[in-house]
This record gives C-alpha cells, structure tokens and sequence, in this order.
C-alpha cells in the first residue's frame, strides 16, 4: 500500500503552519481510508498522451478513471498562443489534440484530486493553476460558448474541480 504524505497535504500544512508546530522527524503515519479522496501525491505522470483515453463525452479517461491533465513542462510554455504550464485540461480540447497530432513528449500529469492545486514540479511546489479556456468550450462548460467575454471570464474564474467531478464522476 503506497501512503500518502500529509507533508503534500495542504490543509493539514497549513493548519501545522498556522499552530507553529514543529516538523517532527520521524512521523508515524497511519493508513486510513484506503480509498479516501486523492491528495497531491496521488498525480501521475504519463509517458505520452497516448495512454489516455478520450471518453465519448469529450473528457479524458486514464485507467478507467477520469482525469484532470496538466503539464509540468518548461520546455515549452505556450502553444498557439495558448499558456500551457499554468492551465490544467479537462478534456480532450484543440490545445491536447494538437499535442498528440505532434506526439509531443513533454512532462504530462495526471490527477483526480478536487481543487485547483497542483503539485507542478519535482520539489512538490503546488501552485494555483487555472482551467483551459478551451476546454470550457470544447465542453461548453456553463454555456461557455454562447455567453459574452465579461460571463466567460467569469466561468473561468469561478471554475471548480470539484463542480467538474460533480457533472462528471471520477469512476465510470
Ligand atoms: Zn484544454
């Protein structure tokens, strides 16, 4: 059984930070809930976006699990003018698709974890990223593609992931 390190787990860094407690070495953690809610530890990088299934609903499946994609990749940090490092995808939109006409290998993670955290590099920096534009179109998430620009910069901003797992679950 792999654990989880509650050092990646956010609320309960937060809430140590906050007490001022002190990191204690070693800690003792303890299994619970064997199948509780995924944490940032659980992202998965994948080889190539071939490994993913694309389900008939435009979204993205990995091992029989729905996904959110994101790409921790400097290499290249725009596409077609779209940002690439700090947006996370849930479909399979035009910016994915591009990328696997061009079999583009780039650092590709995937997740099912509920908010818009993401663990972004190799020291376990989580930052903020914000959903792809695209996606809200391809998906036409809240009417993305019939609403004014002042309404879709809305949706963006008030996009959750937790309201996305909500439309559509994480087990098929
Ligand atoms: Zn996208």
């Amino acid at each position: 059984m792999k654990l989880i390190n509650f050092l990646d787990f956010k609320p309960l860094e937060n809430l140590r930070t906050e007490m001022k407690a002190p990191l204690v070495k070693p800690i003792f953690i303890h299994p619970f809930h064997s199948h509780s809610k995924p944490v940032k530890s659980d992202r998965i990088e994948i080889e190539s976006l071939d490994t993913l299934t694309i389900h008939p609903d435009g979204t993205l499946i990995f091992d029989n699990t729905r996904i959110i994609l994101y790409i921790a990749d400097n290499t290249l940090q725009y596409l077609n003018e779209a940002p690439i490092i700090s947006e996370f995808h849930i479909s399979s939109c035009p910016t994915i698709q591009e990328l696997v006409t061009r079999g583009r290998r780039l650092r590709y993670f995937v997740t099912a974890a509920d908010d818009e955290q993401f663990v972004v590099d190799d020291t376990n920096e989580v930052k903020r990223l914000t959903v792809c534009k695209d996606c809200l179109l391809f998906l036409n998430w809240s009417q993305f593609a019939d609403v004014d620009q002042k309404r879709k910069k809305e949706i963006v901003a008030t996009f959750t992931v937790s309201s996305f797992f909500e439309k559509y679950p994480r087990h098929l």
